[in-house]
């Protein structure tokens, strides 16, 4: 059938540009401090003339995972961009098939060039991108902040803010940079302000031994913590599964859970009672959808994570999380809110303590394209495209 070839929708181009975006406040994790956001977009066009969007970043370089954005942009432009280009850009489970199949591991790079096929899709199709998942069944998506400043009266002064301005009601805390005596001290301190006004929840990103986890969690556990996340080491799963067993406080692990695959292990060794989901660790929105179905199967909770996203990534996991039939926990897909400037014409909509899903075609979201020349690393502006250096600050 000759016709069929003829009107095949193919991938014909992907552009990939890394933006250099500024923060409302430097932002403090174990592991790093965060000064500026660096975002990979990832624009893909379409024979018919239709582009989707994407997006790759992630926290601190490489100081969390195995991915950093630069390293996405290699990825995509050498591996992923070769492998796919002219195929059809319609049917997005088998892109992601071929891809699978000249790419292994780079779940990031993967994610962000499904997420511009769905949203490319989606325009075509005149559907959100959540409909393309099925069908979303929630609207809004509870979001928490994370305090983390550096200083505990400066995080009370802006907990009580969001609280004030409906923004936030639920208050994650970084530990593991100082000594537990005053990690702990610092978080009891902001419970003691907050009381039952607000929920704070810990993440520890690794930090602990299982006896300091264990002595610690004891306190938090005692003060009122609601969630303990990635309190020891990602691999000492059997470590996590002691803790989780000796405490009520529920035990969460992030840096343990990739995709499915983790999601099914940690599961059948009960060595977590709720999963951080976030879209580029699973590989795109439709293995995140698998790997919550394992967490559904486990009886093991689920929240809503983020890779600290600008919008286009944010969304992306918005579309994802809506569509998911558990959601205990709620979401961290703030990631927008921490940027100095936005390369969106119309910013995500955050009010009454949840983040509201746009209903237009795709992701639902449009570039600014003068922030795009603006912030784009390789505009030509030494003292803007020149790297500041790395991220990451000595303990
Ligand atoms: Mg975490």
């Amino acid at each position: 059938m000759p016709g069929i070839a003829l009107t095949m929708i193919s991938i014909q181009s992907i552009e990939t540009i890394l933006l250099d975006l500024p923060m409302i406040r430097p932002h403090l994790l174990a592991m790093t401090v965060m000064q500026k956001r660096t975002l990979l977009l990832v624009r893909v066009m379409c024979s018919d003339a239709i582009e989707g969007l994407g997006e790759a970043t992630s926290i601190g370089g490489l100081a969390y995972g195995d991915e950093s954005p630069e390293g996405v942009k290699l990825c995509i432009d050498c591996f992923i961009t070769p492998a796919i280009r002219g195929i059809e850009a319609t049917n997005i489970n088998a892109a992601m098939e071929l891809i699978g199949r000249v790419v292994q591991g780079n779940p990031f790079a993967k994610a962000a060039i499904e997420t511009a096929l769905l949203d490319a899709h989606g325009k075509r199709r005149a559907v959100s991108v959540s409909e393309l998942l099925g069908g979303s069944v929630r609207s809004t998506l509870p979001v928490l902040w994370t305090l983390a400043s550096g200083d505990t009266q400066r995080d009370i002064d802006e907990a009580e803010q969001m609280l004030e301005l409906r923004r936030h009601r639920v208050f994650k805390l970084k530990v593991g940079r100082k000594s537990a005596k005053e990690d702990l001290a610092h978080v009891l301190s902001i419970k003691r302000a907050l009381g039952e006004r607000a929920g704070v929840t810990v993440d520890v990103n690794q930090q602990w031994d299982e006896a300091q986890a264990a002595r610690s969690i004891a306190t938090l556990e005692e003060a009122g913590i609601d969630l303990i996340e990635q309190p020891i080491a990602k691999h000492n799963r059997a470590g996590m599964a002691r803790l989780a067993a000796r405490f009520v406080v529920p035990l969460m692990a992030d840096e343990a859970l990739y995709g499915p695959e983790d999601a099914f292990d940690l599961a059948r060794q009960a060595a977590a009672d709720v999963f951080a989901l976030k879209v580029v660790k699973s590989g795109g929105l439709h293995a995140t959808r698998r790997t919550a179905a394992v967490a559904d199967a486990a009886g093991v909770s689920l929240y809503g994570g983020t890779m600290l996203e600008g919008s286009i990534g944010t969304l992306a996991a918005a579309h994802c999380y809506s569509t998911l039939p558990h959601l205990q926990w709620g979401s961290e897909l703030f990631g927008p809110l921490l940027l100095g400037d936005d390369i969106v014409v119309t910013p995500l909509r955050y009010q009454n303590f949840e983040l509201h899903l746009p209903s237009g075609p795709g992701l639902g979201i449009e570039l600014d394209e003068d922030k795009i020349r603006f912030y784009r690393r390789d505009r030509g502006d030494v003292s803007r495209s020149t790297p500041r250096g790395p991220h990451v600050v000595p303990r």
